[in-house]
């Protein structure tokens, strides 16, 4: 088990800040979430967002996102939607951010099918023929980068992609699986074990890619978050020297950043409420976490620790000798998670009864 917060000796000053020496690696898992005196709209060149959950929900546009968008963009950031979505083309998809009053075009829209078909130009010949299990996003996306989209095993494809397409059928995976037991190299756009809908998580294309997979013993190499290839196409196609990667999804969006050595921001307007934020294992922490999108033209307040317990804005969080967190005080809600995060994410093996009070407390101030 780790140190107390407030251990006698232990000099007052930033959470992260006393982290970072303790550990001396820069690099390391966020230990507290960091401050930024400067808005992140100035202090990063480009925001690499993700889309559902953070920008719209489902159907409807996340209120005040827009506005927020516009206002990161007047002030110099360059905004990039970055997308696990490999069924839609960038077309497509900035089509329906248009509708949501979020202006965009083809060229800011960055999809797993983009990613997929880099990965697959990187490793096999021009005009190389790809068997496409997939939706016309895919099927665009490997045209673009110079291979050749086919339908059968019999074309002697020398790779096989994978996508989520709501019409995938019992043919097309059945020519992949042979082809994929031929040799063909497997790739799938990304591994996401759902989707959300109206009537609850339904198999994704993680799920899919199963049947190749079982069939042939054979594992795709994936390209979406949180794996690598999707953020480094985001990266070449904006040309983006500081990124921010921000996102609602702790196991991609933040794990992702976190492989790249890139700094994120968690938004809640997603899937991730403050218990899963408290709860982040080191490999899933945000670098900041805001209320939503309006965050990224504000400065990020500093996380002091001292022997009083862990402090932003007007909240204290503090362990108990019980062992138990203990939030007190009053002021935004995000301040109290910023200071809750920080007690939290400074020990190991913290358990959801251990926070439940804590978070209790936060949810009570808001309402
Ligand atoms: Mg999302």
């Amino acid at each position: 088990m780790s140190q107390q917060a407030g251990t006698p000796g232990q000099t007052s000053g930033t959470a992260s800040a006393a982290a970072s020496a303790a550990t001396g690696a820069a690099g390391a898992a966020a230990s507290a979430p960091r401050a930024s005196a400067k808005p992140l709209s100035e202090a990063y060149d480009v925001a690499l967002l993700d889309l559902d959950g953070v920008v719209y929900v489902g159907g409807n546009a996340i209120p005040g996102a827009g506005q927020a968008l516009r206002k990161a963009s007047e002030e110099g950031m360059r905004l990039a939607y970055v997308t696990n979505n490999a069924n839609r083309t960038p077309a497509a998809v900035a089509e329906i951010l248009t509708g949501f009053g979020v202006a965009a075009t083809a060229e800011d829209v960055v999809t797993s099918a983009q990613a997929a078909a880099r990965l697959l130009a990187e490793r096999l010949p021009p005009g190389a023929p790809v068997l496409v299990v997939g939706g016309m996003g895919l099927r665009v996306a490997v045209r673009e980068r110079g291979l050749r989209p086919v339908s059968t095993a019999a074309e002697r494809p020398a790779a096989v992609v994978q996508g989520y397409n709501p019409g995938i059928s019992y043919p097309l995976l059945a020519e992949g699986g042979r082809a994929v037991a031929a040799g063909a190299l497997f790739v799938g756009t990304n591994a996401d074990r759902t989707l959300p809908s109206a009537h609850g998580p339904q198999p994704g294309n993680g799920a899919l890619l199963q049947v190749i997979t079982y069939a042939t013993g054979q594992q795709p190499l994936v390209a979406g978050k949180p794996e690598p290839p999707l953020h480094e196409e985001s990266v070449a196609r904006t040309g983006a020297r500081h990124p921010l990667v921000v996102g609602d999804r702790l196991d991609t969006d933040i794990e992702a950043a976190q492989r790249v050595d890139a700094d994120s921001l968690l938004v809640l307007t997603g899937v991730t409420g403050p218990a899963e934020a408290v709860l982040a294992p080191a490999h899933q922490r945000p670098t900041y976490v805001a209320e939503g999108l309006s965050g990224l033209t504000e400065p990020q307040p500093e996380v002091g620790s001292g022997p009083g317990g862990f402090l932003c804005g007007g909240w204290t969080a503090r362990w108990t000798d019980g062992g138990e967190l203990d939030l007190s005080g009053q002021g935004n809600r995000i301040d109290g998670l910023r200071a809750l995060c920080a007690a939290a994410w400074s020990r190991d093996g913290v358990t959801p009864d251990a926070v439940s009070r804590a978070l209790k407390t936060l949810a009570d101030s808001a309402s």
